[in-house]
């Protein structure tokens, strides 16, 4: 069981980019029928909310409104598959982008009508089993890790990430204003990703029509 007052759940992370024409990209092949198999892995696991994140990168100029036609056929095909199996479904459109000097001044997303203060659209809400199993037991060994963690720290809990330090295999505590490197190695946690910079993307070099 979840102790009281906390919520577990996780997501299956996609990442889509759509193009200054609407059209939608994935970077690998990011089928329906594997998103689903994917996501009942997590469930078997003993998740007891499990939804897909889908990202939508938009090409600097591609991002005036969401979602474009074509974009909305692949969230239509995905929330049907998603909700026969109960899975939750959120998005989240975002793009990169320059001001009229040219001078890249960071992520942006669309203001979302339907719940305000979230740059992500719940399209469907999860329904929610029990916590069990795998999933409960590294739940339960995280959360004791961030408590001693931050007592050791001498920083309350507040907004925090636990995550993982391939370099020196141990577990890291990360407040909000702290930098994303690991705090005994100072390896950065911002792996290195075969994109280039995200405001200077130019999808029809990385992907084949
Ligand atoms: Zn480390």
């Amino acid at each position: 069981m979840e102790p009281p007052g906390i919520f577990y759940k996780t997501w299956e992370v996609k990442l889509m980019l759509v193009d200054n024409s609407g059209k939608p990209h994935s970077l690998k092949s990011n089928k329906t029928e594997g998103i689903l198999k994917q996501l009942k892995i997590h469930r078997e696991f003993g998740s007891p909310a499990v939804s897909l994140l889908d990202l939508y990168l938009h090409e600097a100029r591609a991002l005036k409104f969401f979602p474009a036609k074509d974009v909305f056929y692949v969230m239509e095909k995905r929330a049907k598959g998603l909700q026969k199996q109960l899975f939750g479904y959120d998005v989240l459109p975002f793009a990169h982008g320059k001001d009229d000097q040219g001078e890249d001044f960071g992520i942006f997303s669309l203001p979302n009508p339907f719940q305000p203060r979230h740059a992500r659209f719940s399209l469907l809400r999860p329904v929610r089993t029990e916590a069990k199993g795998a999933f409960l037991e590294l739940a339960q060994y995280l959360s004791a890790f961030a408590e001693s963690e931050s007592k050791r720290l001498s920083k309350p809990l507040g907004f925090v990430v636990v995550t993982y330090c391939r370099v020196c295999r141990g577990l890291c505590l990360i407040h909000k204003r702290d930098a994303v490197c690991c705090y005994r190695c100072f390896t950065p946690f911002t792996g290195r990703s075969t994109l280039p910079a995200l405001h200077d993307i130019q999808l029809s070099k990385y992907l084949k029509k």
